[in-house]
């Protein structure tokens, strides 16, 4: 996740973090703050200091447990410039403009603002996944674009150079792959989201996601039901429901048979508010403590380089590029 907010929301909550935090219980698990990806938005530079930060206490926060997972910040690693250079080179150009988000987000830019970096992102991203052989990569839905490109590069690695990159599957969770914006819930909830008050972040003041909730968008009719096509606003909140209670839309939607969206609203309101508060809490307590922090992710990235340094290594012989050697004169 990149660090370009000073909150998480609930789509990367529900989407990608808490996959994360199950796939610990199963997998050796790599997470990291992609603050090189966060370049292309031109962040101020004390800005993304903090956030790059924040985020990592968000992550810590969450439930991923640096004692199971490694947990970096990108840069820190110098591997994913270099493989992402040598993947970039065996990217079509046409390849990368077929890429939708980077055609969303040049759209937004418009004119001379989209940079290369903006362009380069999806192959960046790739090197980020094949630097860990990893198997699975826990994304919502908005990624699997980027995902199948990860996937053809190690898969174009391996034909030209023979076996060299392990080919990465994408690791997406149905039920919470997309959660959609609380005022426009056609549209997926994103931080560059139209309206402010459309997406839940997670350390937002209680009163602030409370009042986002009772306002977001319902559909025609009364009844509380999970029928994503017809009643897209209230199959969004009954998703978010069952997601951060571990029970099934239907049996929640069962429970408000008869009642109205007001005091289902009201009780969903209750509910987020009571994971976010906690999570709030935690991120404070570990922002609080700022060299500790720096001390997981010092540890996290001299884990992350010795298996993305042996990677690249194996990348660099296979495409024949001349070892480096230590000087002895
Ligand atoms: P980003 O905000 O692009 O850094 O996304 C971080 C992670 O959150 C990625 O794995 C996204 O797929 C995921 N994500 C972002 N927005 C949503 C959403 N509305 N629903 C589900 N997952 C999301």
């Amino acid at each position: 996740m990149q660090p370009t907010a000073d909150s998480l929301h609930l789509g990367n909550y529900l989407g990608a973090l808490a996959q994360w935090v199950l796939l610990q219980d199963t997998h050796e698990t790599v997470y990291a703050v992609v603050d090189l990806h966060a370049l292309t938005v031109a962040p101020d530079p004390a800005v993304l200091r903090e956030r790059t930060r924040r985020t990592a206490a968000q992550f810590l926060a969450g439930g991923v447990d640096p004692e199971r997972s490694i947990l970096f910040v990108q840069s820190h690693v110098s591997e994913h410039a270099e493989l992402s250079w040598v993947l970039s080179c065996h990217t079509g150009f046409g390849e990368a403009a077929r890429m939708t988000q980077f055609k969303d987000k040049a759209a937004k830019q418009g004119g001379e603002g989209p940079t290369v970096g903006l362009f380069t992102y999806p192959v960046l991203m790739a090197a980020d996944i094949l630097l860990y052989d990893s198997a699975l990569v826990p994304v919502g839905e908005d990624q699997r674009q980027h995902l199948e490109l990860s996937r053809n590069l190690a898969q174009r690695v391996n034909a030209r150079y023979g076996p060299t990159l392990v080919v990465p599957e994408p690791h997406i969770v149905k039920a919470t792959a997309k959660i959609f914006d609380l005022q426009d819930p056609t549209a997926k909830m994103s931080k560059s989201s139209a309206a402010a008050n459309g997406i839940i972040e997670l350390l937002d003041p209680p009163s602030v996601i409370a009042k986002r909730i009772k306002s977001a968008v319902t559909d025609a009719g009364r009844e509380i039901r999970f029928d994503p096509e017809a009643k897209p606003g209230i199959s969004n909140l009954l998703t978010i429901y069952a997601a951060l209670t571990g029970r099934g839309v239907e049996e929640i939607a069962a429970e408000y048979a008869g009642k109205g969206y007001g005091d289902f609203k009201r009780d969903l309101a209750d509910v987020v508010v009571d994971f976010a508060t906690p999570f709030r809490e935690r991120t404070e307590a570990y922002l609080s403590e700022p060299d500790r922090l720096d001390d997981v992710l010092a540890d996290g990235a001299e884990r992350a380089r010795v298996i993305a340094r042996a990677t690249l290594d194996r990348v660099c012989e296979h495409i024949g590029l001349l070892p480096a050697r230590r000087y002895r004169p």
